[in-house]
Formats: structure tokens, C-alpha cells, sequence
């Protein structure tokens, strides 16, 4: 698990967001190195290779999320898919609530949603990340 963020919560949130986040972290690790190899081949074309940049930053991104009450919360979308599945279907994203001013994780993709923390529905929270 390469440069995985420190985990932030209670004791035994951080314990068990670890053991949640650990295969899902790995698998993301495994997914990188994949797509690096097709990156470097030489028929790669500008578009495959934006592509697959994107979808380098976006298994990049699960090693970076702190909060280890967000990993606990998908422990059931990751039980059901598996880590491979869960970490090329799953897109998360770090979010700043101008209500709350929290800064939070979700794996929606609309503009639209409800803040984890305060619970307002922020159509204008911005993407952080
Ligand atoms: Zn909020």
C-alpha cells in the first residue's frame, strides 16, 4: 500500500477503515501499474492515453481519502463488487461544502448532493479534487 493518506477518526474507525481500505488500495495500486504498462507501449494513441490518465488519477484517489468513517461506509459496495470491480466502477472525488465549509468525500458524480456532514444539499459544492 504506497502512500495511502493517514487515516483520521476514532481508534477503532481508523482500525477498521484500514483493513476495509487495504485491498481496495491494493487493487488500485495493481490497476495503475496495468495501465502504466499500456501507456508506455508505443501504439498508445493521445486519446487511449488521456483516458487511461484519467483513469490512473481516479485509482489514485482512494489512497488519499482520510476519513475513515467515508471508508467504512463502503465497505458493503466493496464486500459486494471486489476490490478490482469496486476500484475502475467507483470514482471518488473530495468536496468543499460552502454551508458547513467541510471538506468531504463522495462518489457521486453530480453537481448536486447532499453534504455528509451537515446534511444540506449543496448544488454548488465544489470539487476539490
Ligand atoms: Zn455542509
Amino acid at each position: 500500500m504506497t502512500n495511502a493518506a493517514t487515516l483520521t477518526g476514532s481508534e477503532k474507525q481508523i482500525n477498521w477503515a484500514d483493513d476495509i481500505r487495504r485491498p481496495v488500495i491494493d487493487a488500485a495500486d495493481a490497476y495503475i501499474e496495468t495501465q502504466q504498462e499500456r501507456l508506455d507501449a508505443p501504439d498508445a494513441t493521445e486519446k487511449a492515453i488521456a483516458r487511461h490518465e484519467k483513469d490512473v488519477k481516479q485509482a489514485q484517489a482512494f489512497s488519499q481519502v482520510d476519513d475513515a468513517s467515508w471508508w467504512i461506509d463502503q465497505r458493503h459496495a466493496i464486500a459486494s463488487q471486489g476490490a478490482e470491480c469496486y476500484v475502475q466502477l467507483t470514482t471518488v472525488s473530495q468536496f468543499h461544502c460552502p454551508t458547513c465549509d467541510a471538506t468531504y468525500y463522495s462518489t457521486s458524480a453530480t453537481d448536486k448532493m447532499k453534504c455528509s456532514v451537515c446534511g444540506c444539499t449543496t448544488e454548488w459544492a465544489v470539487r476539490v479534487q
